[in-house]
């Protein structure tokens, strides 16, 4: 006789993080602070802290409530961060004026 106690599997588990959050947490967008109500509870969406999807804590604590707006501006941010490449200062090779340098010898050469 084979009594198995594991007859449930969590796979519902991964989709069903946005509901919790939405139960969790007032919906509101964590950026913009307008609140969705109704159907514009669509535009409201589920952003993972660290980015890692797969991180869904029971106690939330790895959800943020952002509009679309807000959320992709978020996911930008990071873009940008990693494609910001400040090498301004190259190229500064300017022709330096001999002319100025004679001139200062000339002067500083006058007494014989
Ligand atoms: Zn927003
Ligand atoms: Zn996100």
């Amino acid at each position: 006789m084979s009594n198995n106690p594991h007859s449930h599997s969590y796979q519902a588990r991964e989709s069903g993080y946005r509901e919790k959050a939405l139960k969790m947490y007032p919906h509101i967008c964590g950026r913009c602070g307008r609140e969705f109500i109704g159907k514009r509870l669509r535009e409201l969406t589920v952003h993972h802290r660290d980015h890692n999807h797969d991180n869904n804590p029971e106690d939330g604590s790895n959800w943020e409530l952002l509009c679309l707006f807000c959320h992709d501006n978020e996911h930008q941010r990071q873009v940008d961060a990693h494609y910001a490449t400040s090498d301004a200062g190259k190229g500064g090779a300017a022709k330096t004026t001999h002319k100025a340098f004679a001139d200062l010898a000339k002067l500083m050469g006058k007494g014989e």
